[in-house]
């Protein structure tokens, strides 16, 4: 770009960014709430806070191991976010279809969200900087980031702005292409697939105790098939219920655990609503472990793991009946919903890349740890009886693997160490099927983003293996990754994962 250009958008950018935009990137909830506002709408909206309760969970020593292991089934159900609750639970199990539907049947229901010509269109910004192509964009034709990084920004764009902010590159000399021609295409192929199989989706899942990977799944039937998998290996399996989201859903992790089970690692997805995958790709390394757990190397069952697929169960859910592109869950401000519970945890808390605005995707909330489900999960591990030696959560897309920090362009003491490990791990990835996963620190490829809860586990929990891991796929489908790579995905998750655990040994607790 020449300079007169560079000199012309930015002045074209100093005038447009006089003009407030929040810029939610979801159709039902566009608020043109300023930040004064906002702010007597967080004092004076937000509904009381549910208690979450502590986490209730009986954590065995070994000897508890070593019943459950004698097969009593009641020893591994005693569970539950409420005390008084648990007697009732004891008996009756985890109905883990009131905990999928959460607490708002009578919810007013909404027409799904609808996408019809919308694209996704790869900016490349190797001649102009990423914040100006944001600014623009997200000023001006409503545009929605989905990804950066040094040299592109991916940015969703209805099809009423499209047409203006094609002239624009042109006129500034800005190349880029259409990743994805028509978003709703993408979405409708998803739904699709999931009409298809319903049926003997179920049918297999009963008949032969697996979810299947060729589709991807309701809330209800992931929590029915973790339910499945307790009652089935009830030796090395305990479900969890350690807390409820905003709508009262239950917030279900597996404990994963053999006799020889000592030092903790936990794996999350699914704190991002619209990232389906990484639900699917906890999901199935969870499965993997409990129906092969005697095949599993020595490292795995030295291990005791928490696997909570679905952090954010109420957006996972909304993502699923009405707006495929949600990310935040669900809290009403009013004129918007949604916290951003990866900018929700209490280490750094509200630094760069968390907006103060509750219309942005990236809302970080009114205080740290305000959400219900980032406070569960935080609460829970830090009353672990054993500190994680590692913290492992799946996000996509863009395929990362990120170690601390997140927060500012700053990396820890044992950089070295956290990112060989990485590169460890990226490249059993590769041998999957040749995908390449890129190792950095979070900062670097998207930016510095506060309130993390990778960044959390390290700074907070001090634990000392800390991965966010961006699944695939590098951009041709983005959110919306097709569910013919679904699979693949799941493998490279695995493999990076048991990666991650091995290196893990050498932890001194
Ligand atoms: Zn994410």
């Amino acid at each position: 770009m020449s300079p007169r250009r560079v000199l012309v958008l930015s002045v074209v950018l100093v005038i447009l960014c006089g003009v407030h935009n929040s810029n939610q990137c979801a159709k039902k909830d566009h608020g043109d709430a300023d930040h004064q506002h906002n702010e007597q709408i967080i004092r004076s909206e937000i509904p009381e806070e549910r208690s979450v309760g502590e986490p209730s969970v009986h954590h065995e020593d070994k000897d508890d191991i070593q019943d459950a292991e004698s097969n009593n089934l009641e020893q591994t159900k005693r569970l539950g976010p409420e005390p008084e609750e648990e007697e009732e639970e004891e008996e009756e199990d985890l109905d883990v279809e009131e905990l999928a539907e959460g607490e708002m049947e009578d919810a007013e229901k909404t027409a799904p969200a609808r996408y019809d010509g919308a694209q996704l269109w790869r900016i490349h910004t190797s001649n102009v900087s990423n914040q100006d192509v944001i600014k623009l964009f997200e000023s001006q034709y409503d545009g929605c980031v989905w990804k950066t990084k040094d040299d592109f920004v991916d940015v969703f764009l209805e099809p009423h702005r499209q047409e203006e902010a094609r002239r624009a590159l042109r006129d500034f000399d800005v190349p880029y292409e259409v990743s994805i021609n028509d978003v709703q295409n993408l979405i409708d192929a998803q739904h699709r697939s999931r009409e298809k199989k319903p049926r003997r989706d179920k049918r297999q899942a009963q008949a032969s105790h697996q979810l299947t990977w060729d589709s991807y799944h309701d809330l209800g039937d992931i929590y029915g098939y973790m339910r499945t998998l307790s009652q089935k290996y009830p030796t090395i399996c305990k479900l969890v219920n350690i807390g409820k989201s905003v709508e009262g859903r239950g917030i279900l992790a597996m404990k994963v655990a053999g006799p020889k089970s000592q030092r903790v690692i936990w794996v999350d997805g699914g704190i991002h609503a619209r990232e389906w995958i990484s639900v699917a790709s906890v999901m199935y390394v969870m499965d993997q472990f409990i129906r092969y757990w005697a095949k599993q190397p020595a490292h795995i069952r030295s291990a005791t793991w928490y696997f909570l697929p679905v952090m954010n169960p109420d957006g996972y859910q909304y993502s699923r009946t009405t707006d495929r592109l949600w990310r935040k869950n669900r809290r009403n401000f009013g004129s918007c919903h949604g916290v951003d519970l990866n900018r929700n945890f209490d280490f750094k808390w509200t630094g760069v890349g968390a907006s103060n605005n509750p219309c942005d995707m990236t809302y970080r909330g009114p205080k740290g740890l305000s959400e219900p489900e980032s406070r569960s999960v935080a609460q829970f591990m830090e009353k672990l009886p054993r500190k994680p030696v590692a913290y492992i959560t799946l996000h996509s897309y863009g395929q990362y693997v990120l170690y601390p920090w997140g927060f500012a362009s700053a990396i820890p003491s044992d950089h070295r160490l956290l990112k060989q490990t990485g590169l460890d791990a990226a490249e059993s990835a590769k041998l999957i099927d040749g995908a390449l996963y890129t190792v950095a620190p979070a900062f670097q490829p998207f930016g510095a983003a506060a309130g993390g809860s990778d960044d959390w586990a390290k700074g907070h929990l001090k634990v000392k293996y800390v991965y966010t891991i961006e699944l695939r796929d590098k951009g041709r489908y983005g959110f919306l990754l097709p569910t013919n790579l679904i699979r693949v995905t799941c493998r490279e998750a695995l493999t990076m994962i048991g990666v991650i655990s091995k290196a893990s040994l050498n932890v001194q607790q």
